[in-house]
């Protein structure tokens, strides 16, 4: 199963691709978690990455189609993927159309006003990587492992704002997989279990 989860941020994709993830035994390949995991280890590639995260924009793409092309040779990758966060815009879909076969590409839409309103709440666990929410804490740990919670920096409502300016996905994206008769597109529900069924609806088909 390979399979690319696009949307705003906010919309789940880091939390279906969690779920996906565990239910099909897949490698979740997330473009975000990998620089955030350079910028506290203090690589070069996270200095490089930070500086453009912090500000809401995009990541210029030779940084972030190396990592990718990188990860893609690790013997995990053979059997299948979820990427959560790539491709974000045509040339990177280009990039990994050239690298590999996917099954599906699917949208998971959600409203500007409702991205707003969920990342501003959201928290990440400092332990198992599961991105949360304020609502869904037990006794303000995470929900999933007990593990202490943060919010990103890029959580914060300034940037919030410049990310869903910047950081639009753009229409060919989309012309791009509807061509090759890939795209799917469903709406994030309330519950990440809602969503996930919706989303397993397309999964159970490949
Ligand atoms: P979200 O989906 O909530 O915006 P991510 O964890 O996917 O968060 O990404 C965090 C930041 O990392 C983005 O705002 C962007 O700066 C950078 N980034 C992640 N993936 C990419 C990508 N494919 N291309 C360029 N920048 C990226
Ligand atoms: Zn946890």
């Amino acid at each position: 199963m390979k399979i690319v989860l696009l949307g705003p941020p906010g919309s789940g994709k880091g939390t279906q691709a969690h779920i996906i993830c565990e239910k099909y035994s897949l490698p979740h390949i997330s473009t975000g978690d990998i620089f955030r995991a350079n910028i506290s280890q203090g690589t070069e590639l996270g200095k490089r990455a930070k500086e453009y995260m912090d500000q809401g924009s995009l990541v210029p793409d030779d940084l972030t189609i190396s990592i990718v092309v990188d990860r893609l040779k690790q013997p995990d990758c053979e059997k299948g993927f979820v990427f959560d966060g790539f491709p974000r815009n045509l040339n990177q879909a280009k990039k990994l159309d050239k690298m590999v076969a996917l099954d599906k590409a699917i949208m998971i839409h959600l409203d500007d006003e409702e991205i707003i309103n969920r990342l501003s709440k959201r928290r990440m666990c400092k332990k198992c990587g599961n991105p949360t929410h304020l609502d869904w804490l037990v006794d303000g740990k995470c929900e999933k492992c007990g593990g202490e919670v943060y919010q990103r920096d890029d959580d914060a409502e300034a940037t919030i704002k410049a990310r869903l300016e910047k950081q639009k996905l753009p229409q060919d994206v989309i012309d791009f997989y509807k061509q090759k008769g890939i795209y799917e597109q469903i709406t994030s529900t309330d519950t990440k279990e809602e969503t996930f069924k919706l989303l397993d609806e397309i999964l159970k088909k490949i």
